[in-house]
């Protein structure tokens, strides 16, 4: 079995002082057997990188560019975040593909960039609350996954970490059901066992409104190997206790 993953993805939010804090608060609380990393604004990167130096919280992006370095103002390149000793990206969150206008195609091209840069770029798939009404969960969830299996990156699906995050789950309180999320997590793994040969190895996290309270259902779900979490983490005392039900 994959050790879980869990990642706080933070988003917009920080300051050096409150990203001291938190980590501070963190970095005794990575239980063994369990991965954990923050994924942060880029300007605290490097504040992150000696916040968690020498304790077992690892950290991340939560966007790179999908061009090396060069003219790309105002772009963050992957060679620059491997640079900082970040271990993860995040890459076509659903908030990147609504405000930014990332298609799935771009999403690739993120992933493989990372990947060539020695950092594990956990691709985000999901649903609209309109795509789940009008019953297309799948036909959208392979049109995320197919774009992903493309020229630079078919021979390295087995190296990426994958994230459902249903789009009317995220920041709504609303958290998908286990049935739910096990639906999706058994046809992202189908689809990977198309493609790679251990494809109980690739990890698969889930995300939207994981809370301290419904962490340990979604973690014990067949297919889950983690989780992606907002709001809860930037609360250390609430995404520590989610990662002690991992
Ligand atoms: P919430 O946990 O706040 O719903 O956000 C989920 C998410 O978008 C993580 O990437």
């Amino acid at each position: 079995m994959n050790p879980k993953l869990v990642v706080g993805n933070w988003k917009m939010n920080g300051r050096l002082a409150d990203n001291r804090a938190r980590v501070g608060a963190l970095r005794g609380s990575v239980p063994e057997g369990v991965e954990v990393a923050v994924c942060a604004p880029f300007p605290y990167l490097a504040q992150l990188a000696d916040l968690v130096a020498g304790s077992r919280l690892e950290y991340g992006a939560q966007d790179v560019s999908e061009f090396a370095d060069g003219a790309c103002t105002g772009q963050v390149s992957a060679g620059m975040l491997g640079d900082f000793g970040c271990r993860y990206v995040i890459v076509g969150h659903s908030e990147r593909r609504s405000l930014a206008g990332e298609d799935d195609a771009t999403v690739a091209r993120k992933a493989a960039a990372a990947l060539d840069a020695g950092i594990v770029p956990i691709a985000c798939i999901g649903e609209t609350a309109e795509e789940r009404d009008a019953d297309r969960v799948e036909a959208v969830l392979r049109r995320q996954l197919d774009a992903l299996d493309c020229a630079s990156l078919a021979s390295r699906l087995d190296s990426i970490v994958l994230a459902y995050e249903p789009v009317w789950a995220i920041g709504t309180g609303r958290v998908a059901t286990p049935a739910q999320v096990s639906q999706v997590l058994a046809l992202v793994r189908a689809w990977l066992a198309e493609r790679v040969a251990r494809p109980e190895r690739v990890r698969i996290l889930y995300g939207g409104s994981v809370r301290a309270e419904n962490a340990a259902a979604l973690f014990d779900l067949q297919d889950a190997d983690g989780a992606l979490v907002g709001g809860a983490s930037l609360d250390a005392e609430e995404f520590a206790a989610i990662c002690r039900a991992a």
